[in-house]
C-alpha cells in the first residue's frame, strides 16, 4: 500500500465528515495486517462529548471486523496544513499498533509527512505495561 493511495482513501472518508458544530473536517484510513482498509470520519454531536475523531471511527470499523492489528493509518484534516491525531486517538493506536507504526500525515494529496506512534506519543502506556 502506497501512501498515495492510503492519503486518497483518508480523503475519501473526510468527505463524509459529520462535523455541523466545528466545520473541521477529518478523515483516516487504516491499512491492517492483512491490508485490507477502513476509513473513518470525524462525527460530531449536539452533545459534544458523544462526538467520535476520525481515527478511531476507522480503527474501530476495522476492530468490529475482526482486525485488530495496525500496518499503517493516514490522517487528514485542514486544508493545506498537518493534521496529527489527539490524545485519545493516540492511546488507540497504541493499543492495535507497534510502537514504528507508519502515520501518514497528509497535506494535501500529494504533500505528507510520516511519524511513527513512538515520535508522537513517546512511553506509550500500552497492555505490556499490565503484562498482557
Ligand atoms: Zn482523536
Amino acid at each position: 500500500m502506497d501512501y498515495e493511495t492510503l492519503l486518497n482513501k483518508a480523503f475519501e472518508g473526510r468527505s463524509r465528515a459529520y462535523a455541523p458544530y466545528s466545520n473541521f473536517y477529518v478523515g483516516a484510513a487504516v491499512v491492517m495486517e492483512d491490508e485490507s482498509i477502513y476509513t473513518g470520519c470525524n462525527i460530531e454531536n449536539a452533545s459534544y462529548g458523544a462526538t467520535n475523531c476520525a481515527e478511531r471511527t476507522a480503527i474501530f470499523k476495522a476492530v468490529s471486523e475482526g482486525h485488530t492489528s495496525i500496518k499503517a493509518i493516514a490522517i487528514v484534516g485542514v486544508e493545506n496544513d498537518y493534521t496529527y491525531p489527539c490524545g485519545i486517538c493516540r492511546q488507540v493506536i497504541a493499543e492495535f499498533a507497534a510502537a514504528d507504526i507508519q502515520i501518514i500525515l497528509g497535506k494535501n494529496k500529494k504533500e505528507y509527512i510520516v511519524k511513527t506512534l513512538d515520535e508522537i506519543l513517546p512511553g506509550a502506556f500500552t497492555k505490556k505495561d499490565l503484562g498482557k
